[in-house]
């Protein structure tokens, strides 16, 4: 068993970190986030993840993990520093990587035995050969340093579950050293590994989030067509999904993908593609047809009524998916918004994403809007004139077409997730609005 550090308690280091000791390696996690810190020396996970806080409680009373601000202390004697800190998007679309930096810089100054940096923060390729040099240049003690990747896969919302069995661990090294410690590393995971250069390992990353992200926007673009033509895209995934070739898997409509992920690594690719005086027609139209879908139901509610003004309009969903509570690029942060400024009174559930979601947008007025955090579905649909669904919640699916006749003062509903068959909703008196099917008129 190895003694581990990882930089940065996030959804992928906590995660990370955990799940390493849950195997029995000796972990400490770092953060510069003292308030984080305190809360998990506690036991509190500062982000919501099915499962995370238990296993986390079970290796804290095992003596298998901890937490600290002091990186130095963290580094200086350990076998391997994961690092998961952020890389978020900058405005011209590339990745930010002063995150990485920091904490390369904070290695070279602490390690004073032979070490393996890994790399699990999504970077752009030929990152991990940089940072292997910036820590050789600000190394303070005589020792073997080496960097190498690891690109992260989970999933928000069953992050944990994603790495105890991830369906593959990717690792990018630069020598035998590297590789076998790694592969040591993750030995009692007892999962399938592919070895490849740190180049391919970061391109992987890359290559695999924006094929999942094109699908996406692919099956929005189908649906917007079948909208115009007639069709039901609910019918045609069907369809779609029995050929293995394509799968079944992401194969939804919606109103266009959200997280810190999708969005970032679409326009990262698209930044290194050009960088490289290559365009990356495919993923730039990927990003174009998500940027018009999160709106798009705004819109169509917009054409429908004659003003927002004074409605009372609820908002059921505000994270970018259900299971976590991450709101970053969700679609509520795009169109809670807009209706504020056209003066709705919106009431918003979301069984996890409220205090997040608060951080931007808090109680209150705003400008010619009211927004009040409803606590329960029901409450937030109490005498609303519309509604609006963002997310596909247990808690909102189990909202019955008929409640929203009964609750609501006009059953106006704008489902971006598709929850509902039109006929149901039909018959339950509700006007419903989806994407890509015949709505109710
Ligand atoms: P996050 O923003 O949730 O967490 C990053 C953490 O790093 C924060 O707690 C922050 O305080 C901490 N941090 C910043 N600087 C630090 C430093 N110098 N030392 C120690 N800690 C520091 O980020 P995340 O969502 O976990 O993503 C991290 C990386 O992993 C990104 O590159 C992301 O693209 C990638 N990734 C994320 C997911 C996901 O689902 N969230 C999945 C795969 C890959």
């Amino acid at each position: 068993m190895f003694k581990i550090a990882v930089a940065g308690t996030g959804y992928v280091g906590l995660v990370a970190g955990v799940c390493l000791a849950e195997v029995g390696h000796q972990v400490i996690c770092v953060d510069v986030d003292e308030n984080k810190v305190n809360a998990m020396k506690s036991g509190l996970s500062p982000i919501y993840e099915v499962n995370l806080e238990a296993l986390m409680q079970k290796n804290i009373a095992a003596g298998r993990i901890d937490f600290t601000t002091d990186y130095q202390d963290a580094y200086k004697d350990a076998d391997a520093i994961f690092i998961g800190v952020g890389t978020p998007e900058q405005p011209d679309g590339s990745a930010n990587l002063a995150n990485i930096a920091t904490v390369a810089r904070q290695i070279a100054e602490s390690i004073r035995k032979d070490c393996l940096v890994i790399v699990k923060s999504t970077v752009p390729v030929g990152t991990n050969d940089k940072v292997e040099q910036f820590i050789h240049d600000f190394l303070v003690h005589d020792v073997k340093v080496e960097v190498a990747s690891n690109p992260e896969f989970l999933a928000q919302g069953s992050a944990v579950h994603d790495t105890l069995h991830a369906e593959r661990i990717i690792i990018g090294t630069a020598s035998k050293w590297a590789e076998e410690l790694l592969m040591e590393i993750y030995e009692p995971f007892r999962l399938p590994i592919v070895s490849v250069t740190r180049r391919s390992a970061e391109m992987i990353k890359y290559a695999s989030n924006d094929f999942l992200a094109l699908k996406i926007s692919y099956m929005n673009d189908i649906a917007n067509l079948c909208e115009r033509v007639g069709a039901d895209i609910q019918d045609v995934i069907e369809g779609m999904s029995f050929d293995t070739r394509i799968g079944s898997r992401f194969l939804k409509a919606g109103i266009g993908y959200g997280g810190s992920c999708f969005p970032k690594d679409t326009k990262a690719l698209q930044y290194m593609a050009r960088q490289h005086g290559y365009e990356l027609r495919t993923v730039s139209a990927a990003i174009d047809v998500n940027h018009d879908q999160k709106t798009i139901l705004y819109h169509k509610a917009s054409a429908r009524l004659i003003t927002f003004n004074g409605l009372k309009v609820a908002v059921l969903g505000l994270t970018f998916k259900p299971g976590t509570d991450d709101v970053r690029e969700a679609a509520s942060l795009a169109n809670v918004p807009l209706l504020l400024d056209q003066g709705a009174d919106v009431y918003a559930f979301d069984p996890a994403g409220t205090l997040n979601f608060s951080k931007h947008f808090p109680e209150g007025e705003h400008g010619n809007g009211r927004l009040t955090f409803a606590t329960n579905a029901m409450e937030a649909l109490e005498a609303a004139n519309v509604c609006f669904i963002f997310t596909e919640w247990d808690e909102i699916k189990a909202v019955s077409p008929v409640d929203y006749n009964q609750r609501m003062r006009t059953p106006l509903v704008f489902d971006g997730r598709n929850l509902y068959e039109v006929e149901a909703m039909e018959q339950a008196g509700v006007e419903y609005y989806s994407i890509g099917r015949n709505s109710t008129r």
